[in-house]
């Protein structure tokens, strides 16, 4: 398989910017230049993360969601949301899904999952849905009559389209049973929005084709569905926690929110 080591992939940079180490000289210089423009990058990414495990932690432990599909994983990074959420009940169920060669080589670390529960990884693209509906993963791990989360965790700022975007997560959502949920983060420029213009533009011209998106746009990601409280908000104001809590809203450029399908 070609890695591609010599130009950025989002994984690797998004791995770069969380201080981690699966990560090759080209993801670097695009993580640093985008920390050039827009210091705040590495706690606005740190933000993001942690806003994955609490969503996640918050539907297995408040709303007894007990099986997720996480599109847009990402290479390991502790916890990893079936960590998160087999801490809470280790019969919980993830499938993984990502379309990065290089989280393909690190997917045995997603695949730890307790003897109770279950982890799969399935390798493919979040702008085909049906495809990652009808894996043999998926399907041999999920029941689709019962509740699902589905997560989309900075991964939706890579569809540039918003009508193809809005057209991904209801086809993803269709075939969920009532009483699954719907949880996403996405970047923003509303918070700074010439240096997130300017970040945004440098991940383009390295290939990385991105899009920020403004709050009425990642609202409409919902429609049909009942946002949680407190609404789409930036990431650190989601339930926060103590260190939530301590982030500047200066340093962070997501938006989050949380919906459950009646
Ligand atoms: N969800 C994780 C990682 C976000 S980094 C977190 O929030 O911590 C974004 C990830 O999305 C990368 O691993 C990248 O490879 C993946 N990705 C980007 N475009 C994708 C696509 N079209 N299909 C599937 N995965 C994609």
């Amino acid at each position: 398989m070609d890695l591609d080591t010599d130009v950025p992939h989002s994984a690797r940079v998004y791995d770069y910017l969380l201080g981690g180490k699966d990560n090759f000289a080209a993801d670097r210089a695009a993580a640093e230049e985008v920390v050039k423009i827009a210091p705040y990058m590495r706690t606005s990414t740190r933000a993001n993360r942690d806003f994955m495990v609490r969503t996640a932690r918050y539907l297995a432990a408040e709303r007894g969601v007990r099986q997720f599909l996480d599109i847009g994983t990402g290479l390991p990074t502790s916890p990893n949301l079936h960590e998160a959420v087999q801490d809470v009940d280790p019969a919980c169920r993830v499938v993984y899904v990502d379309n990065d060669p290089i989280v393909l080589t690190h997917a045995r670390a997603l695949l730890t999952s307790t003897p109770e529960g279950r982890s799969r990884y399935v390798h493919a693209d979040l702008s085909e849905p049906e495809t990652i509906l009808a894996s043999a993963e998926l399907r041999e791990t999920l029941d689709l009559e019962r509740p699902v989360a589905l997560c989309l965790i900075a991964v939706l700022h890579f569809i540039s389209d918003v009508d193809v975007a809005r057209s991904i997560v209801r086809r993803l959502m269709e075939p969920l049973a009532p009483g699954s949920f719907l949880a996403v983060s996405t970047i923003t420029s509303d918070s700074a929005p010439k240096q997130v213009a300017a970040a945004v533009s440098e991940y383009n011209s390295r290939g990385i084709n991105s899009k920020a998106r403004p709050k009425s746009e990642v609202v409409s990601f919902f429609d049909g569905f009942e946002l949680v409280e407190p609404g789409v908000v930036p990431v650190h104001h989601w339930r926060p926690d103590d260190k939530a809590r301590s982030i500047d809203d200066s340093q962070v450029s997501m938006y989050g929110g949380v919906a459950r399908k009646k």
